[in-house]
């Protein structure tokens, strides 16, 4: 059997570090083709020296000729930018491009790799909040698989197989709630990124790590969710599940729920995306039960949370909101974390940037790309960035 070769964008972060780790541990199943970073061009040096891929790309111009001067004599091409991403996606060798790129970015890669009809390991899901109409469409037209990474959706990927044919009531995504959960708005004024940086159960960058604290990685999850699985918005909730063991559950028509549990590591559902349909054995950590006598559930708090409204009032009014919604995001997160704006501010600013963008009903790549680059203005513009 040929080896499943894995081009894996954003090789430094940290599930793009975990989707190493899972091919280390079956180096005749998978080979990592292409590796690629942002500026941890150390990191992505060591990576290439150890798999030895075909291709390497460096987005960050100032570090290319380092890596460039690293890898020379070692058979390993290496590209820069944007460009280089969009190329090695094409190669031939490559049969799955599992995207771990964080934010925006991540979204010509994806829509090349699809047009060139390889298969997508998405944990970036902000190519989905962006353009999950327009991507949903690319996939069905180029007959190529959407596999899940982020834990909830491949939960609801896991609880589909075997029903293809049983139509879905609801969907619900469940949430840790993060390090915030059952604070007030009063609360939350004014806590720091340090606090925001401690997430309960997950070990994450820093971008979604602050957006699980202000629960817009849930809001991001119900987005891609919607657009993923086919689903009206009605038919995606979201239900706070502080141990984070219900990955997430799927009701079908008869009542009946499924659920798909484990303890919380990422390397799973990336190994799943890696290995669907199959299942191959590993040594990652099992649940035990007596770790987890009990399993709670409650409701979310959207008011203090203001995110998570702000995501379903983007989805239900369409067209670019979500681009404009993730847009904000990206630039307020970054704010936040070099202590811009407070944490409630995030919202705010997200909201002021809803209302200022022009709204377009059925955009193209083009006008997606165009949304993205005016709502980063705008955000930067209203927080005097
Ligand atoms: P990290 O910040 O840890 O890693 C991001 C990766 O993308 C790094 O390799 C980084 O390079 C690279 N990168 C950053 N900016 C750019 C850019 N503009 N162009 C190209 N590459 C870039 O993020 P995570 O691994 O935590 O998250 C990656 C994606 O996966 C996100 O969309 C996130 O929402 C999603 N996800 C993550 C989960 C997790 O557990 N971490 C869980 C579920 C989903 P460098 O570091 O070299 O600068
Ligand atoms: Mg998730």
């Amino acid at each position: 059997m040929s080896k499943k070769g894995i081009a894996i964008l954003g090789a430094t972060g940290s599930i793009g570090t975990q989707a190493l780790d899972v091919i280390r541990a079956f180096p005749n199943q998978f080979e990592a083709v292409v590796l690629t970073c942002g500026s941890n061009a150390a990191l992505l040096i060591q990576q290439a020296l150890e798999f030895k891929p075909k291709a390497v790309v460096v987005t960050d111009s100032l570090q290319y000729s380092y890596v460039q001067d690293a890898l020379k004599g070692h058979n390993i091409a290496v590209l820069l930018g944007e460009v280089g991403l969009v190329e090695v996606v094409q190669y031939e060798g490559v049969d799955v491009v599992l995207n771990a790129i964080v934010g925006s970015a991540g979204l010509k890669p994806t829509v090349k790799a699809i047009q060139s009809k390889k298969d997508i390991a998405l944990a970036n899901k902000e190519t989905l909040v962006v353009a999950g109409e327009l991507i949903m469409a690319l996939v069905h037209e180029h007959g190529v698989r959407m596999l899940p990474v982020d834990s909830e959706h491949s939960a609801i990927f896991q609880c589909l197989t075997g029903e293809e044919h049983n139509p879905i009531e609801k969907i619900y995504i469940t949430a840790s709630g993060g390090p915030f959960r059952g604070k007030s708005r009063p609360e939350l004024r004014y806590v720091t990124k340090a606090q925001a940086l401690k997430h309960p159960n997950w070990s994450m960058g820093a971008k979604i790590t602050i957006d699980s604290a202000s629960l817009m990685n849930k809001g991001l999850e119900v987005i891609e969710a919607k657009w993923l699985f086919n689903l009206s918005i009605d038919q995606v909730d979201v239900i706070v599940h502080p141990q984070s063991i219900v990955h997430s559950l799927v009701q079908f028509q008869d009542g009946s729920m499924k659920a798909q549990m484990g303890v919380p590591d990422m390397k799973l559902p990336i190994q799943y995306a890696l290995t669907y349909p199959g299942r191959f054995e590993n040594n990652f950590e099992r649940f035990n039960f007596m770790d987890y006598p009990t399993l709670s559930f409650e409701k979310a708090d959207m008011e203090t949370f203001r995110n998570l409204a702000l995501a379903y009032e983007s989805l239900r009014a369409g067209g670019n909101r979500s681009c404009v919604l993730n847009a904000a995001n990206e630039v307020v997160v970054d704010a936040f974390l070099k202590d811009r704006v407070g944490f409630l501010e995030m919202s705010d600013v997200i909201e002021q940037t809803l209302d200022q963008v022009e709204f377009i009903a059925a955009p193209t790549l083009d006008d997606y790309l165009e949304t993205d680059r005016v709502a980063r203005l705008i955000t930067k513009e209203i927080i005097k960035d």
